[in-house]
C-alpha cells in the first residue's frame, strides 16, 4: 500500500485531504505542524508528502528543504506544496526549495487524485511555467529611434548618493539616487539605475505609450544607490520593449548575478526572469564600445569594489559620468611616516589622477562625484568620494566646459548644496577658469549643441 503524509495546520483541510487519500486506498500519516511532519516523514519515509506552505514555526519551504537535504531518505518522496497564496514568486520558491508540484487551495479532491495518478507526477509545475517566457527576437523599435536624439540632451532623474532622501529639505535638488538620461543620435542611454529611474520609466511610458522603446542602461557599479530603482522601471514590464543593461564584472560576482539577486523573493515580489520585456544583461569586456553611433569609453574609478566612469561622444558634444570616485593623490596624502616612500607613492597617485584628467579632458559636460565639502572630506578620507574643491580642480585642469556636482550627500539639504555650488563657482573664478558649475538637480535638462555654440 502506498503511503502519503499530509501536513497542514488547518484541521479542516487536513481532514479533507486525509479522507480523500484514504478513500482511494492510501495509507495516510498526518501532522498539524511542519517540524512534527518532517520527523514523521523521516521515520516512515512516505512516497508522497503534501505540505501546506504557510505554517507557523516551520513553513512548507522548510519542510521541502529538510526532506531534500536528508541523505538517508531514499528514494526521495514526491512533495506537493499546497497554499492559498497564488503568487508566481511562491511557486518559484517552492520549486527552488525542492517541491515537485504546487496546488492552490481550496483543493478539489479530483484535482489532487489526478495529479497523483500522473506517472512520475510533476506536470502542474515546471520551471518554465513559473519563469515566464521571453520573446526570442527583439521588438522593432525603428519608430522610437527616429523619435529621439536630436539634438542630444542630458536630463537628471536622480542626483543623490548613498540613499534616497525624500523630504522638505531636499525639494529643490531632489532626493532620488543616481540616474541620468542621455538621448543622442537615435539612442536612449541611461546612466545608472538608482531610484531616479522610476520616474524616468513613468515618463517614457506616457511619452511612447504602446510604441516599443529601446533603452541601454550603463551601470557604473552595483552599490545600492546605482541599481536599486531598476525593479521599478516600468518599461521592463512590457514585452514590447528592449532593455539592455551593460556594466562590468563586480568585485565578488557577475553583474547579472547582482541584478538578479536584488529581485529575488526575499527582497522583491517579481523576479528578473519574470520580467516580460526583452531584457539582456551584458558584462562588457572592452573599455571602448559603441551604442549605435554613440562612442562610449569606460575608465576604472578609485572607489571600493569595481567601479567605472563613462564618457560618451555624441554628435552634439561629450558627456562624462563619474558618480563615485576618490582622487588617488588626496587619498594617498593621508598621514604616512616614511617621507621617501611617501614621495614615491604620491608621484604614483598623481599619475593615476592624470589618467582621470585625460579621461575628462575637453569634455562638454562632466557629471562628477562631489559628495563632501573640503572640511567634511578630512573625516571621510578613504570612503571613495570626492570633495567639491577637487572636483573643480580636476575639471579646471582638464578644461571641462560644464561641471555638474553630483552624488549629493544624504545629509546635505538644499541650502548646503546651494552653498557648495556657490563655493565651486568662486573656486573656478579663483583658478581663472571659464568652467561653468551647477549642482545637479532633478528635472534639469541640458541640450548639447557643440556646433551651434
Ligand atoms: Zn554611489
Ligand atoms: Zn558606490
Amino acid at each position: 500500500m502506498k503511503t502519503a503524509l499530509v501536513i497542514d495546520d488547518d484541521p479542516i483541510v487536513l481532514t479533507v485531504l486525509c479522507r480523500t487519500l484514504e478513500d482511494e486506498g492510501w495509507q495516510v500519516l498526518k501532522a498539524d505542524a511542519g517540524d512534527t511532519g518532517v520527523a514523521l516523514a523521516i521515520e516512515h519515509k512516505p512516497e508522497v508528502i503534501i505540505t501546506d506552505l504557510l505554517m507557523p514555526r516551520f513553513n512548507g519551504y522548510q519542510v521541502c528543504r529538510a526532506i531534500r537535504s536528508n541523505q538517508a531518505y531514499f528514494p526521495q518522496p514526491r512533495i506537493i506544496v499546497v497554499s492559498s497564496s497564488n503568487y508566481a514568486a511562491d511557486r518559484t520558491n517552492s520549486i527552488e526549495a525542492g517541491a515537485d508540484d504546487f496546488l492552490l487551495k481550496p483543493i478539489k479532491p479530483v484535482e489532487l487524485l489526478h495529479l497523483l495518478d500522473l506517472e512520475g507526477g510533476t506536470t502542474f509545475l515546471r520551471k518554465s511555467d513559473v519563469m515566464g517566457s521571453k520573446s526570442a527576437a527583439p521588438p522593432d523599435t525603428t519608430f522610437f529611434r527616429r523619435a529621439i536624439g536630436t539634438p542630444p540632451t542630458v536630463r537628471f532623474w536622480g542626483v543623490r548618493g548613498s540613499i534616497a532622501t525624500p523630504g522638505d529639505s531636499t525639494l529643490k535638488y531632489g532626493g532620488n539616487t543616481a540616474c541620468v538620461e542621455v538621448r543622442a543620435d537615435g539612442e536612449l542611454i541611461v546612466l545608472d539605475a538608482g531610484t531616479g529611474i522610476r520616474n524616468l520609466g513613468r515618463k517614457l511610458a506616457s511619452e511612447f505609450k504602446s510604441q516599443p522603446i529601446e533603452v541601454s542602461i550603463l551601470i557604473t557599479h552595483t552599490h545600492w544607490d546605482h541599481i536599486q530603482g531598476f525593479p521599478f522601471f516600468i518599461p521592463a514590464y512590457s514585452p514590447h520593449n528592449q532593455i539592455r543593461i551593460k556594466g562590468y564584472e563586480g568585485a565578488r560576482v557577475g553583474l547579472q548575478s547582482v541584478l538578479t539577486s536584488q529581485m529575488e523573493s526575499p527582497y522583491f515580489p517579481v523576479s528578473m526572469q519574470q520580467l516580460p520585456g526583452y531584457l539582456k544583461v551584458e558584462e562588457i569586456k572592452e573599455m571602448q564600445f559603441n551604442i549605435g553611433k554613440v562612442k562610449v569609453t569606460a575608465a576604472f574609478m578609485n572607489h571600493p569594489g569595481i567601479c567605472v566612469g563613462y564618457r560618451l561622444e555624441t554628435s552634439g558634444g561629450s558627456i562624462a559620468f563619474l558618480p563615485d570616485n576618490e582622487p588617488h593623490s588626496r587619498l594617498r596624502m593621508a598621514p604616512v611616516t616614511d617621507s621617501a616612500q611617501s614621495y614615491e607613492v604620491l608621484a604614483y597617485a598623481q599619475k593615476q589622477d592624470e589618467k582621470l584628467i585625460d579621461f575628462i579632458r575637453d569634455c562638454d559636460v562632466v557629471i562628477m562625484d562631489s559628495q563632501y565639502d573640503g572640511a567634511e572630506y578630512k573625516s571621510h578620507i578613504g570612503w571613495g568620494h570626492t570633495c567639491v574643491d577637487d572636483a573643480v580642480a580636476l575639471s579646471v585642469i582638464a578644461k571641462v566646459k560644464k561641471l555638474f556636482l553630483f552624488h549629493h550627500d544624504p545629509d546635505h539639504d538644499d541650502a548646503k548644496i546651494d552653498s557648495m555650488q556657490e563655493w565651486a563657482r568662486e573656486l573656478a573664478a579663483i583658478h581663472g577658469s571659464n568652467l561653468e558649475v551647477d549642482a545637479a538637480r532633478e528635472g534639469v535638462e541640458v541640450v548639447l549643441n557643440r556646433a551651434a555654440a
